[in-house]
């Protein structure tokens, strides 16, 4: 190996949510910072996660809204639907992104290397043939999709293979209970195709609140996805004339032109010899860190996906940027607090969900300290149309003063709803301080601050 060509104060593997994040912060304090990225800028969240996956949330959204406009009085048809537009505009806009990416990282004056990061066995990081050293390193190198070891299963695409997909598929079974599956089981179900989502047991997102994973389960029914319970897929095989047969342990799949396995991602460490630094990983590979991103290895921190806590991009970014204030900005007490963290889920309608659950809140507390209150109800935009989605809210209340401790809601416009709420639970509000808050109204929030 040849002699180590450039020193850095912060070296950053991994350009995506949290690297970047983490890079340009720790620039701003005037160290000297490379971010390393073997693909596209911009990680999961640009190229293939977060927002193609909104555009073509957005997509469906249309989809729906055109067979309500004739319930408000248009007279408007829709003559079909055309994935290759959509998909073009989304990969331009994408494109743009990581060329924003890029000149923002040049504006910071982190220098951005090209290639795939490994560490030296002496601990300095090796990039296309050249070495280079730095007093910290963070492992921001995020994750990827699982694909289980069935046969044929390389018949089918994962999450990334769906935003390459040229058109929309006539029949598609998506594998999966988690948000991924629900998502683009969504998507696929509202443009037109012939829907059907297997899980395991009988209900989706089975780690959210019971409330949530009924409703959505139900949802998915009501808007026509066939949800195929207690089933997995034993085999895939290929026909001649392209499409897929299923063997399950339950009934034979055929006609199957797209199958896409969402079953969960695995974190990217391979190949980064991380072990030879000290870096423990847990059984499924994930980095192990503490509370302030620190890996079992002096000076090598990690965060986001790749520490397999909390996957959502604001997380890594948030995670990324108290990193580098910590190591560069004598904050060293600064740390991301994990507890509250807000999410939606883009089901149809949305889901947004945060704090626990009622299961977790009895389980921690007791039944007699928690209380809940629920309702459901149809929101009024739905007055006038004859296909109706319900409305449901749940907050969980820890006694006696009932803190707010966990509100769970699935309905039109709860994803744009929850970021308030999360502010208002982060700072500790109670159920007294929802009621004194006068309702908004006609709007479905309101319902969160009238329920008795
Ligand atoms: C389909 C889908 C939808 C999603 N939707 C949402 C959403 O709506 N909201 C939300 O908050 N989150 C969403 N997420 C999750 C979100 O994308 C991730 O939590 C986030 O991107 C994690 O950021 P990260 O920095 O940890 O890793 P990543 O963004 O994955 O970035 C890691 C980067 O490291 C690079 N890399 C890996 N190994 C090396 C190496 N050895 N050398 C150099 N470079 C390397 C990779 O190429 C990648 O660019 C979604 C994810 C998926 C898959």
């Amino acid at each position: 190996m040849p002699p180590v060509v450039k020193h850095f104060d912060y070296l950053v593997i991994g350009g995506g949510s949290g690297g970047i994040a983490s890079a340009r912060r720790a620039a701003e304090f005037g160290v000297n910072v490379a971010l390393v990225e073997q693909a596209r800028l911009g990680g999961t969240c640009v190229n293939v996660g977060c927002v193609p996956k909104k555009v073509m949330f957005n997509t469906a959204m249309h989809a729906e809204m055109i067979k309500e406009h004739k319930d408000y009085g248009f007279d408007v048809q829709a003559n079909g639907f055309n994935w290759g537009v959509v998909k073009k505009s989304r990969d331009e806009y994408i494109k743009r992104l990581n060329g924003i990416y890029e000149t923002n990282l040049g504006k910071s004056k982190v220098e951005t290397l090209v290639g795939r990061a490994t560490f030296t066995d002496d601990g300095c990081v090796e990039v296309s043939g050249q070495k280079y050293s730095a007093k910290h390193i963070l492992v921001a190198t995020g994750g990827h999709p699982f694909i289980p070891d069935i046969p044929g299963s390389e018949h089918g695409i994962s999450s990334d293979g769906f935003f390459e997909l040229e058109d929309l598929p006539k029949k598609v079974v998506v594998i999966g209970a988690g948000y991924i599956a629900v998502e683009l089981a969504g998507i696929f179900n509202a443009l037109g195709a012939d829907t059907s989502i297997m899980i395991r047991y009988d209900k989706v997102l089975r780690t959210f609140d019971p409330m949530v994973s009924d409703m959505v389960t139900q949802n998915l029914e009501h808007d026509g996805v066939k949800v195929v319970k207690k089933t997995q897929t034993t085999s895939v095989k290929k026909e001649e004339n392209g499409t897929l047969t299923l063997e399950t342990t339950g009934d034979q799949i055929t006609d199957v032109n797209c199958l896409l396995f969402a079953i969960g991602r695995d974190p990217s460490t391979q190949g980064l010899n991380l072990e030879k630094q000290g870096v423990k990983l847990d059984k499924k590979g994930h980095i192990i860190v503490d509370a302030f991103q620190n890996t079992d290895a002096k000076n090598i921190y990690a965060l986001g996906d790749v520490c397999g806590k909390a996957l959502l991009t604001p997380v890594a970014i948030a995670a990324g940027r108290r990193l580098a204030h910590r190591l560069f900005d004598n904050k060293p007490d600064l740390k991301l607090d994990y507890d509250n963290i807000a999410t939606v889920v883009f089901s149809h309608p949305p889901t947004g969900t945060i704090g626990l659950t009622e299961v977790e809140a009895r389980d921690k507390y007791g039944d007699d300290n928690i209380k809940i209150y629920s309702s459901v109800f149809t929101p009024m935009y739905y007055a006038v149309t004859s296909v109706k989605h319900k409305c449901c809210m749940k907050l969980v209340c820890l006694q006696p003063e009932e803190k707010v401790i966990g509100l769970h809601m699935v309905g039109q416009g709860v994803d744009e709803m929850l970021q308030g709420f999360a502010v208002a639970i982060k700072m500790g509000a109670t159920k007294k301080h929802f009621d004194e808050t006068v309702a908004i109204h006609p709007t479905s929030s309101e319902e969160l601050v009238t329920m008795r």
